[in-house]
């Protein structure tokens, strides 16, 4: 066995839902897989993704090879536009995965510059000191790899995001073979999605909602529309389908809804015979029983098609008394007031409204393996260490209890964290250090929008704590202060009557114990003002709002 140290750095997913990333070392060679981002949550106000914290690749940039995708959901390539502004490095993915990869670096203005590579289930390729073998695996998403990773120290099997489905609408199945063919050579890692460890026995198959939506076409009298990921592919398909079988012309709204449509049938995952798609606008010329519709939005993203056709409010989704609509995903934490709130409005508008409720056949299935499913590939793989991936920390840990049951087929299970250093060598593997990962706050998905902390800062003060603006007029001429100041609050409760007029008093005697000087500068003047009415707002409230004088030069 060669001697040297290879290193494991999960720089992101790891602890937290989302932003999947991690860096594999072996001496002067780094390979990332995946480049995953994480929505915001509600404390990040105004914040539009986030992304991992990719110091530990920018400081080692001459060892980074290769960034290898697993497969194209938001969590795992959502990062690549701002990791590849910062770093100039070759992509490798899928067909499939690429697609959607060269879609998201055109809004970018980043794909000419790209270096992508395709690659294929089953085809390995090699990258500098490691040779890596895609495997077919199954997840809500096609074209998703599992990736063996053979180094010098023996293989990593890296599952990616998968579950076990016995039944994908596209028939490429699950390469459970090369998982046991792994197990039987010896496997020196396993890192394994977590994201379902809570669920008893198995996920149904992708197919299985096809028996509820074809309940869902038989019994709907006027237009169906149905909402789901636009990366859930499998479902478009069922959808188109039996939009066909029921004799309902097809119509894509929303822009993501509509690419992702586009890009799986350019590829071949789904068929849409000639005559069977309608633009959108020329759905009023159908009878409502002769149209089905798939729009974008089932988060109840506010801008999304589906939550403005919810109010009344998009050009050609028309939703009228006696509609269905099918919302065919789950509820995300964090969004279900804006879901229920859209929700609503479709009840308003006299709609069907058809969403997860438990019920059997269900409208929507997970992607992600549950615990026979988890139990299945570690008892194949039986590898020398396993670690949990792709989880929050109760997930990792509930996942690693697991794989401790599972003596015999697991030599021993390593709990890491996002920044922690697993070091493998001839010995073993341990934990040796950590490096710098943390979120990085990007407005709007280029690297020239991140978001200062100050901002985030200012944000939360703002809706937390209001603002209050003293307004100043001084005569340009003179420099002297023409009328009493106003003060201005929103979001900012003052409480006692003769809150304002203490502040009004209080400026006016900053201003008169300020020197001419002073109060020609503008920014000392609004310093000392906002000094003074800072103490004076904390004494009086006890509150911190965002205080920002204003001078109105006349
Ligand atoms: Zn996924
Ligand atoms: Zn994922």
């Amino acid at each position: 066995m060669p001697s040297g140290k290879l290193h494991v750095v999960p720089l992101g997913g790891l602890g937290e839902f989302g932003m999947n990333c991690m860096a594999i070392r072996w001496g002067d060679d780094i390979i990332v897989v995946d480049a995953g981002l994480m929505f915001p949550e509600a404390e990040l106000l105004g914040v539009d993704i986030v992304v991992p914290d990719i110091s530990y690749l920018t400081e080692n940039r001459q060892r980074v090879r290769a960034i290898i995708l697993t497969h194209g959901h938001e969590d795992h390539i959502g990062a690549l536009p701002w990791m590849l502004s910062e770093l100039k490095v070759p992509v490798w993915a899928t067909e499939f995965t690429l697609a959607y990869v060269e879609d998201k670096l055109e809004e970018h203005n980043l794909v000419d510059d790209a270096d992508l590579n395709e690659i294929r289930a089953g085809e390995r390729f090699k990258i500098g000191p490691f040779t890596i073998h895609p495997i077919q695996v199954t997840h809500s998403l096609v074209d998703c790899v599992a990736l063996a990773i053979h180094t010098p120290l023996g293989v990593l099997i890296h599952t990616g995001d998968f579950k076990v489905d016995p039944t994908p609408t596209d028939n490429r199945l699950f390469d459970l073979h090369s998982f046991a063919e792994y197990g039987k050579e010896g496997v020196l890692a396993l890192f394994q999605d977590s994201t379902n460890v809570e669920r008893k026995g198995y996920t149904p198959s992708e197919r299985a909602v096809r028996r509820k939506f074809d309940e869902i076409f038989a019994r709907t009298e006027r237009r169906l529309f149905i909402s789901c990921f636009s990366s859930s592919i499998h479902r478009i398909k069922i959808a188109v389908e039996l939009a066909r079988e029921h004799g309902r012309k097809v119509a894509f709204i929303g822009r993501s809804m509509t690419s992702s449509a586009e890009i799986a049938e350019d590829l071949g995952y789904i068929e849409i015979p000639d005559g069977l798609l309608v633009h959108p606008g020329e759905m009023k010329n159908f009878p409502p029983e002769k149209v089905c519709v798939l729009i974008s939005g089932t988060q109840g993203e506010p801008m999304s098609a589906m939550s403005r056709a919810a109010v009344d409010n998009h050009k050609h989704a028309k939703i009228e008394r006696g509609d269905t609509v099918v919302l065919s995903s789950r509820i995300i934490p964090g969004n279900e007031k804006a879901i229920y709130r859209m929700i609503d409005h479709l009840f308003r508008r006299q709609a069907h409204v058809i969403y997860e409720d438990g019920s059997f056949p269900p409208v929507h299935v997970s992607g992600h393996a549950s615990r026979e499913e988890l139990k299945l590939i570690i008892n194949l793989v039986r590898p020398r260490y396993f670690i949990p991936i792709h989880g929050e920390y109760r997930q990792l840990k509930l996942h690693a209890e697991l794989a401790a049951e599972m003596r015999g087929a697991i030599g021993q299970v390593m709990l890491i964290e996002s920044g922690d250093i697993l070091e493998f060598d001839e010995l073993g593997a341990r934990k040796i250090g950590r490096v710098n990962v943390g979120r990085v706050c990007i407005d709007s998905g280029s690297r020239t929008d991140v978001v200062e902390d100050l901002i985030i800062k200012d944000r939360r003060h703002l809706s937390e704590d209001g603002i209050v603006l003293p307004i100043i007029a001084i005569n340009k001429l003179t420099g002297l202060v023409e009328a009493s100041p106003e003060i201005v609050t929103r979001g900012f409760e003052p409480g006692e009557d003769g809150f304002i007029e203490g502040a009004k008093q209080l400026v006016m005697e900053t201003l008169e114990v300020s020197s001419d000087e002073e109060k020609a500068d503008y920014g000392v003047i609004k310093e000392k003002i906002r000094a003074d009415l800072k103490r004076y707002v904390s004494k009086q409230t006890q509150k911190r709002p965002l205080i920002m004088p204003v001078i109105l030069e006349i």
